[in-house]
């Protein structure tokens, strides 16, 4: 009787023990698929949030060329001009101005300018990486 008791409770014992790596292994598995589904090397870099918040920002004002016309500045993004007061975002490397909901858009997706396509920031991988690595969440709990 003790015998068999003792059996019984070792098998259990056994079955939890199993059923609790099985679950281990199983979370282990999707935490690899969780971290490989990253975007982190994608193909399409955009800037990282931060960067492009940290371009220049200003309302537009009109500037008077020498003949006393005023020159207008047409965003390459969504084809309008940049209306008086409209708040605009510089590039700062090619000096092309456009809306800054039009070059937020665009910059989530891109790294160059959408006019001469020359890179808007050096480097634009290293802040990108550096944008990840603080804006990385915890990692998940198993259920
Ligand atoms: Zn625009
Ligand atoms: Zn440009």
């Amino acid at each position: 009787m003790v015998m068999s008791v003792s059996l019984a409770a070792s098998v259990a014992i056994f079955c939890v023990i199993l059923f609790g790596r099985h679950l281990l292994r199983r979370w282990r598995h999707h935490r690899r698929i969780t971290t490989a589904s990253m975007p982190r090397d994608s193909p399409n870099p955009g800037l990282a949030p931060s960067t492009i918040a940290s371009l220049p920002t200003f309302a537009y004002q009109k500037a008077i060329d020498r003949s006393g016309n005023a020159t207008s500045v047409q965003c390459a993004v969504c084809l309008g001009q940049a209306q008086e007061g409209e708040m605009v975002r510089l590039l700062p490397k090619c000096k092309h101005v456009f809306h800054v909901e039009c070059i937020n858009v665009w910059l989530y997706s891109h790294s160059t300018c959408p006019l001469c396509r020359s890179d808007v920031v050096d480097s634009p991988k290293v802040a990108k990486k550096v944008e990840d690595g603080e804006a990385s969440a915890p990692p998940e709990l198993p259920v």
